[in-house]
């Protein structure tokens, strides 16, 4: 008999879900996590008394009643609404793109008059079947809105020039015809208040877990320890990179600490401009409506991603899909080692989706443990 049911290689939300609820099932978990904290991408480090997102801002929103009571059994949510704002050549506005952006853009006060003008620049610009992310970005929005807050910007979020982007990229692109700044339309949003650490120290309470220790360090060794390997790391690490590698885009992040109080009046200002290399400052402390005497900014530089750096999304092409299916294959037939996660399922996945795959997983487990 092993000591452990199960070996969760990552302490990120899909493992931390998956072993607090496997524990409540008398199953004996240990979480393992290669960096020195437990978390993965919501960690949150605190520094002059703020909660500094650290691997990017992280604002938790669902429709799904079900998941906001489970986030909420480990923290009290605030309510911070997300409301970023764009500074585009020169000038600041609202987003998502809704009438105050159709006033600050064209002066128009009514929905009628907002609708008049994308429908016509849609008429002129678009094209019924767009062949790249220019060409899409038109048909859907128009060209002032394309060259006001999409072009530039993505163009800096993966180091291409538009027109060479895929059409996919951008499938929708929502405008609202309504005065309503609040980025998401989900009915339940906000920021736990002293951070995520808060839902992960509540779900690992009581269980083992280590830090500092990466899996394919001492692969035979670790898998000696438990009967099933739950794996939440990369998928083509996972096979030694055998069929070849997955491709991400990275971010790096370059904090600054401010002896001012307060720098943009806004958790996250975009930068459209291309004469930013930048794409976003956050300000943290205004996710939980900080009054701390000093202030922490983050500016967010979109980077080519190796193996060296973090990997943020995947580039979901039809190349490194091809590839992923290969892997994902092989890993059904594997006996005793469950994968998931964003980056075992090479996903952009939301927390609220990341929670509900891990406790799905925990259910299909469970019932077919008691068949
Ligand atoms: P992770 O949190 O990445 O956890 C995986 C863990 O596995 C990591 O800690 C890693 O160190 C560990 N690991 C990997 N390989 C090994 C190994 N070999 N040995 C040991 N440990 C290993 N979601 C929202 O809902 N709202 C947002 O506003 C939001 N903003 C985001 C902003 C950015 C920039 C990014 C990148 C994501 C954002 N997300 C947001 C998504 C959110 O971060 C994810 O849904 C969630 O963190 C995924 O959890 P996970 O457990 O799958 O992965």
């Amino acid at each position: 008999n092993k000591k452990y049911d199960y070996l969760i290689v990552g302490a990120g939300l899909f493992g931390s879900v998956f072993a607090h609820e496997m524990t409540k099932r008398n199953k004996k978990c240990l979480v393992i996590d290669k960096r020195n904290h437990l978390g993965g991408n919501v960690y949150c480090e605190e520094q002059e008394g703020i909660n500094v997102h650290k691997y990017g801002a992280h604002i938790f929103h669902t429709n799904d009643k079900r998941i906001w009571d489970y986030v909420n059994q480990f923290a009290e949510f605030n309510n911070y609404i997300n409301s970023p704002l764009s500074l585009s050549k020169g000038k600041l506005y609202n987003l998502p793109f809704n009438m105050n952006t159709f006033y600050q853009l064209w002066g128009t006060k009514t929905p009628e008059e907002a609708r008049d003008i994308i429908n016509k620049q849609i008429a002129k610009y678009g094209t019924k079947s767009p062949k790249n992310l220019e060409e899409q970005a038109l048909s859907l929005a128009g060209k002032d809105i394309y060259e006001t807050f999409i072009k530039e910007y993505t163009e800096k979020q993966w180091g291409k020039k538009a027109k060479e982007l895929p059409a996919f990229i951008i499938k929708r692109l929502p405008v609202r015809f309504t005065f309503n700044n609040n980025y998401f339309n989900d009915k339940y949003q906000g920021i736990p208040i002293g951070g995520y650490n808060v839902i992960i120290n509540g779900l690992l309470k009581g269980i083992d877990t280590k830090t500092n220790i990466d899996f394919f360090e001492d692969r035979e060794q670790l898998e000696l320890l438990a009967d099933t390997v739950v794996y939440t790391g990369k998928m083509d690490e996972f096979f030694d990179y055998k069929y070849g590698q997955l491709e991400y885009r990275s971010l790096r992040f370059e904090n600054e600490l401010l002896g001012i109080d307060n720098f943009q009046g806004n958790a996250v200002v975009n930068y459209n401009d291309a004469s930013y290399d930048f794409t976003r400052i956050i300000e943290h402390k205004h996710f939980e409506f900080g009054t701390q005497d000093k202030t922490i900014i983050t500016r967010e530089y979109p980077e080519a991603w190796d193996r060296s750096k973090e990997a943020y999304y995947p580039i979901n092409n039809d190349e490194n899909q091809k590839l992923f299916k290969k892997y994902k294959a092989e890993s059904q037939t594997l006996k005793n080692v469950i994968l998931g996660g964003r980056l075992a399922e090479y996903r952009y996945y939301d927390m609220h989706q990341i929670i509900a795959s891990s406790l799905a997983k925990v259910e299909e487990i469970s019932s077919n443990s008691n068949e």
